[in-house]
C-alpha cells in the first residue's frame, strides 16, 4: 500500500438546529465575528439568523459582509478583509456556497497578517484568524478542506490560493438546503460527484480518500433517480450533504484533477456553474487515465454500464458550453503552464492530451 498521511481537523457538527444546540462553540472564539455570505441565501434559508442568535447568546459583537459574488474575485476577498481589520474581528463566518466558504478563508489571512491579496498566493505557512463553515448547498465540501479558489480578473480564471487553512468549526444543517432551486442542487451536486470521482483517480489518491471517495459514491447513487426526476426529498438531501462532505473531505486529502482545471475556463467565459463545467470533461478524462480498475469501480459503485452513460447523465442534469478552436488551443496553453496540476494524472501529458480532452468534450 501507498505510504499516506491523513489530517482533517474540522469539527463537525450535524444535524437539525445543530447551531442553536451548540451556540456556546462560537464563544470560543472571540469577542467580535465578521460574517461572510452572499446577498440573499443565507438570510431566506435561515442560517444567517441563526448564527446572529447564537452570537447574541454568547455577547459576541458582529459586522456583516454580505457582498460575496459568486465565483468571488480576490478583490471582493480584499474588501471584507478591510472591513475584517478595521472592525478587529476575531474570527470569519462564512455561511452560503463554496463562494463565501472559500472566501472565509481568504480573509482569515488577509486580515491576521494585514497584507494584500498577492499575500495569498504565497507558498508558506501563516497565522490566520479562526474559520467558522456553515454550507448552504451540498457539492463544494469547502467546510472541509484546506482549499479556496478565488476569480483572479488579470489570469481570466479561478485559481486556489496558496495559503491553506481547514475550518476550524464546521456546521451542517439539511435545513438550510431544503428550499435549494433544483438547479442549485443539480449543479452543486454534480460538482460532489466530480469531487469524488477525480479524488479517486487523482495520482494523490490514497487509502483513507479512496474510503471516503467510495462511501460518496454510494450515497450518490442513491440520489441519482431523485436528481433526474427534480423530487428531492429530506432523505435524499441528507445523503447529498453527506456525499458533498465526504468528497470534500476526500479532494482535502487527494486533491481534485484535470477536469476542475479545465472547466475554471467554462466558469470564467461562458459563465457556466462549476458542477457543470467540470461534469463536461469528465467522460473524456475517464476515459483518458491510466487506472481503468478504478474507473470499472466507479462505473459500478454508481451503476453506470460505461463511461459513455454517465456523461449522458450528466447532459441531463446540467447545461454544457461551446469554444471555438482558437478558445481550445487558448485554454490548453493555460493548463500547461500549471504543471501541479497535469501531476494529478498518471501518465505523460502532452499538449496534443489536453487540446484532445477539450475537442473529445465539445458538444
Ligand atoms: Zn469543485
Amino acid at each position: 500500500m501507498k505510504d499516506f498521511n491523513y489530517l482533517m481537523p474540522t469539527k463537525i457538527f450535524f444535524g437539525k438546529d445543530c447551531i442553536e444546540k451548540n451556540a456556546d462553540v462560537f464563544a470560543n472564539f472571540g469577542k467580535k465575528a465578521i460574517i461572510l455570505t452572499g446577498k440573499n441565501s443565507a438570510k431566506k434559508n435561515g442560517s444567517q439568523n441563526d448564527v446572529v442568535l447564537a452570537l447574541e447568546k454568547n455577547n459576541i459583537q458582529y459586522c456583516v459582509f454580505d457582498d460575496i459574488e459568486e465565483n468571488p474575485s480576490v478583490y471582493t476577498v480584499a474588501k471584507a478583509a478591510e472591513m475584517a481589520i478595521s472592525q478587529k474581528a476575531d474570527f470569519v463566518i462564512g455561511i452560503g456556497g463554496g463562494s463565501p466558504m472559500d472566501s472565509a478563508k481568504a480573509v482569515a489571512f488577509l486580515a491576521a497578517n494585514n497584507k494584500g491579496i498577492d499575500f495569498l498566493f504565497e507558498k508558506g505557512d501563516a497565522k490566520h484568524l479562526p474559520v467558522i463553515e456553515i454550507p448552504t448547498t451540498a457539492g463544494t465540501g469547502s467546510e472541509v478542506t484546506q482549499y479556496a479558489v478565488l476569480t483572479v480578473p488579470e489570469k481570466k480564471t479561478k485559481a486556489g490560493i496558496a495559503k491553506r487553512t481547514f475550518a476550524d468549526i464546521a456546521f451542517i444543517d439539511v435545513k438550510y438546503f431544503e428550499k435549494l432551486p433544483i438547479k442549485v442542487t443539480r449543479n452543486t451536486a454534480v460538482d460532489a460527484l466530480t469531487h469524488l470521482i477525480e479524488a479517486y483517480l487523482c495520482t494523490e489518491s490514497s487509502f483513507m480518500s479512496d474510503i471516503l471517495a467510495e462511501k460518496g459514491m454510494d450515497l450518490f447513487k442513491e440520489c441519482k433517480n431523485a436528481l433526474l426526476s427534480g423530487d428531492i426529498n429530506t432523505e435524499i438531501r441528507e445523503k447529498l450533504v453527506l456525499a458533498s462532505t465526504l468528497a470534500g473531505m476526500a479532494i482535502a486529502q487527494s486533491q481534485t484533477s484535470l477536469p476542475h482545471s479545465m472547466g475554471y475556463y467554462l466558469t470564467y467565459f461562458k459563465n457556466l456553474p462549476h458542477g457543470a463545467a467540470n461534469a463536461q470533461f469528465m467522460k473524456a478524462y475517464m476515459d483518458f487515465v491510466t487506472e481503468r480498475d478504478k474507473v470499472d469501480k466507479i462505473l459500478c459503485i454508481l451503476d453506470f454500464k460505461a463511461t459513455t452513460d454517465l456523461d449522458l447523465f450528466f447532459r441531463k442534469l446540467v447545461d454544457r458550453a461551446n469554444y471555438t478552436d482558437e478558445e481550445m488551443n487558448y485554454y490548453t496553453d493555460e493548463i500547461m503552464k500549471i504543471p501541479t496540476k497535469l501531476a494529478t494524472v498518471s501518465r505523460d501529458i502532452t499538449r496534443e492530451d489536453i487540446y484532445t480532452l477539450f475537442k473529445l468534450s465539445k458538444n
